[in-house]
């Protein structure tokens, strides 16, 4: 009997201070962090109900607090994966000098070889900006596996309609838009073409890609956010369409800030701009309960890196 197909479950660690950045909202200091602490405080214990070893993706500089590192140290002594989201969280990281990339990209590794003892085998941009350049860095680097790529033309729509109107109206976001052609890449995770990265590579031997999971046809992202609008009987219906677009390889990715909610300390200013937070805890807490039994019924979980390397080793020339 063959091994069902693999499934991952990431988080970004995005903290509080990244969101009022993209919102443009005045910073309130860079002290403990309701996402960074008790969100991933509820995410461990969610994932030690449900037997998941997940993969998270550390932000460097929002993880040198006390109180943040140690439970990074808790979740790598449980079998999570450490993977490397950046030093700065940079949202237009890909245009940066190479050199500054570089630097930014190294101060994210040590930070989690300081805490686990190797180098992260899986990295992911900043709001999903990925372009050739960054991955030739990730690449020479010798990283397993990007997980940047979200294949999602309405997401891309709304998000450069945003972003012009707030350029337009004098309060430009601190985000940036994200290369068109990588809406065009596989849904399923692929090894992408150095020249082209929404393809497959003609060699068969490049770095893999993990996207963002979409539901095939309409191409709506599932993610931490959009499950709150799909609700568990939306993806329990979604769930044969996402097992036959994802047959080898299933990865949900979520945030930090889907672990907490507006009643929890000092995110009264972030409510008005992530209507998420209204959803209590307790909500979404039996939301990603269904979500991940109803994953478990076809899939094992396993974190992205080993799911990756179920998938085949990366054959460097
Ligand atoms: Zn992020």
């Amino acid at each position: 009997m063959s091994l069902p197909p693999v499934a991952s479950i990431t988080v970004d660690l995005d903290s509080a201070y990244q969101y009022r950045h993209i919102h443009g909202l005045p910073q309130v200091g860079r002290g403990d962090d309701t996402p960074l602490t008790l969100g991933v405080e509820r995410l461990l214990d969610l994932f030690a109900a449900h037997a998941i070893p997940a993969t998270l993706f550390v932000v460097g500089a929002d993880s040198q607090r006390p109180a943040h590192r140690a439970l990074l140290e808790r979740a790598h002594a449980r079998g999570h994966e450490l993977a490397n989201h950046t030093f700065h969280h940079r949202y237009d990281l890909r245009s940066r000098p190479r050199a500054e990339r570089a630097a930014d990209i190294t101060a994210g590794e040590l930070l989690i070889s300081e805490i686990t003892g190797s180098s992260p085998l899986g990295f992911r941009t900043p709001g999903y900006n990925i372009d050739e350049a960054l991955l030739a860095d990730l690449s020479e680097r010798g990283y397993l596996y990007d997980s940047s790529v979200l294949p999602a033309p309405p997401y891309w729509l709304a998000k450069a309609a945003v972003m012009s109107w707030r350029s337009v109206t004098g309060s430009p976001s601190g985000s940036s838009t994200t290369p068109a052609r990588n809406l065009l890449s596989p849904l399923e995770a692929y090894r992408a073409d150095p020249s082209a990265l929404w393809r497959e590579d003609p060699a068969g031997s490049a770095m893999w890609q993990v996207p963002m999971c979409v539901i095939p046809g309409a191409r709506v992202p599932v993610i931490g956010t959009s499950l709150h609008l799909l609700g568990a009987k939306g993806f329990d219906a979604a769930m044969p369409a996402l097992a036959r677009a994802y047959p080898r390889l299933l990865q949900i990715a979520f945030h930090a800030i889907d672990f907490v909610d507006s009643t929890d300390p000092g995110l009264e200013d972030l409510v008005a701009r992530q209507p998420d937070l209204a959803v209590p805890w307790e909500t979404k807490r039996s939301l990603y309960d269904r979500v991940f039994q109803a994953i478990r019924r076809r899939y094992r979980f396993s974190t992205l890196a080993d799911a990756v390397r179920s998938l085949g080793p990366p054959r460097r020339a």
